[in-house]
């Protein structure tokens, strides 16, 4: 049996992790849930699966939740209750599905206190990675990865000497506006924005897949998780997301792994390596039905966001940090309609361009870095307003 934490628990990722812990009662028990303030969907899978520990954002939030309740669980608040679940005593594993880099410090405090990590916030080791990387090998846990690109990977080098790969190549869907120019991108709107081709996400990462910052993000994460330097990692477009990422290997054989886009099959096999269960509900591959697969280029100038992650990534250091933290105010910006989507990647490339760099930045520098920078596009906003 194995007992998990989900922070993060009512988005998209949250909720089909409930689904698959709620799929197989014999393996998998949830120990902690924490979530925002979706008191809806958070009074439903806590009645379902009865953790021991549950965190909202606020009292406010709790009030509302508690009344809903068929049990007394534990509550917690803020972010202190994040790493309350991120802790809790029994869970085995944790996984971390809230967005941002709010992600960090349960994360951090998970694996100080030996939980293993399943992954899906990217954002913290695109602004942490060597800290992250650092307290993995520190505490012995396993870092387990959620993102579909990131497992697909992972299943790949099963059994691969890391020596032997020659290249990590990420597949990209392209996003909501993988069929327009640059010059298409000028008034596009929020919801158009949203409306991903391939997949149900939540928000944010919905428009990161639109800028393609989404896969700039990916690149870093695999850099990190892998082990890889960037200059061996290769992005690719893919519009059909059924090759969900590839290793090149030194033989020049090259190991993909399919499937349709369903994120259920990456939670569950994080959850469950190396042993794979079933999923009841998931669309199997069908190949002649799909007939072909189609690739292209990922060009910088099309997807400046990819260029800028790369060129974070190389600096190194606290680049990624102000990388992170500029797109992740400047799509909240853009949502909330103080700037347009071209702006996105305008915000995030004067951040950097202002930064300078620390080199092996600890963790109150990173929360300072990112702190400023969202104050400084905050003023730069205001100020323009
Ligand atoms: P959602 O926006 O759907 O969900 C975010 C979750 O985090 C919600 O439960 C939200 O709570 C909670 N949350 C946000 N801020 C806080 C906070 N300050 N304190 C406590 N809880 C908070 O995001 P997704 O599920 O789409 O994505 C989650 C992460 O997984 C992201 O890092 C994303 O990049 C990554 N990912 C997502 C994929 C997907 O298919 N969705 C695929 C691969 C990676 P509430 O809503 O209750 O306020
Ligand atoms: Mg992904």
């Amino acid at each position: 049996m194995k007992r998990i934490s989900l922070i993060g628990a009512t988005g998209s990722i949250g909720v089909q992790t409930c689904d698959v812990i709620e799929q197989h009662p014999d393996l998998f028990e949830l120990e902690a849930y924490a979530f925002g303030t979706n008191v809806d969907v958070a009074t439903e899978w806590i009645n379902r699966l009865r953790p021991k520990y549950v965190s909202a954002t606020s009292i406010e939030v709790l009030e509302q939740l508690k009344p809903r309740l068929t049990y007394e669980p534990l509550y917690f608040i803020g972010p202190e209750g994040l790493k309350e679940c991120a802790t809790a005593e029994r869970a085995d594993i944790v996984v971390t599905a809230v967005v941002g880099a709010v992600g960090l410090e349960p994360t951090l405090a998970a694996i100080q206190a030996g939980k293993d990590i399943a992954l899906a916030n990217k954002e913290t080791l695109v602004t942490a990675g060597h800290l992250v990387k650092a307290a993995v090998k520190e505490y012995g846990v396993n870092l387990l990865p959620v993102d579909s690109e990131h497992s697909a990977i992972f299943q790949c080098l099963n059994g691969e000497r890391r020596e032997d790969v020659s290249k990590i190549i990420l597949t990209a869907s392209g996003g909501s506006f993988r069929d327009r120019s640059r010059e298409e991108l000028v008034d596009v709107t929020v919801e158009d924005a949203l409306n991903h081709p391939n997949w149900s996400m939540g928000a944010k990462i919905t428009i990161d897949s639109a800028t393609m910052f989404n896969k700039g993000l990916e690149v870093i994460e695999a850099h990190w998780l892998f082990d890889i330097d960037y200059n061996d990692i290769e992005v690719i477009l893919h519009r059909e997301s059924i090759i969900h990422s590839m290793v090149e290997f030194k033989d020049a054989a090259v190991m993909a792994q399919l499937g349709n886009p369903d994120m259920r099959g990456p939670i569950l096999y994080a959850l469950s390596e190396p042993k794979r269960l079933e999923i009841e509900g998931n669309k199997r591959l069908n190949l002649n039905e799909i007939g072909k697969l189609h690739f292209e280029e990922a060009d910088f100038e099309r997807y400046p966001a990819l260029r800028l992650a790369f060129e974070a990534g190389i600096i190194g250091g606290s680049m990624p940090t102000v990388l992170n933290a500029a797109n992740e105010m400047a799509v909240d910006l853009f949502l909330n309609g103080h700037i347009t989507f071209l702006e996105i990647e305008r915000l995030v490339e004067e951040a950097m361009a202002q930064h300078e760099v620390i080199a092996e930045p600890t963790l109150a520098q990173i929360l300072e870095v990112d702190r400023v920078v969202r104050q400084q596009i905050q003023q730069g906003i205001e100020g323009g307003e």
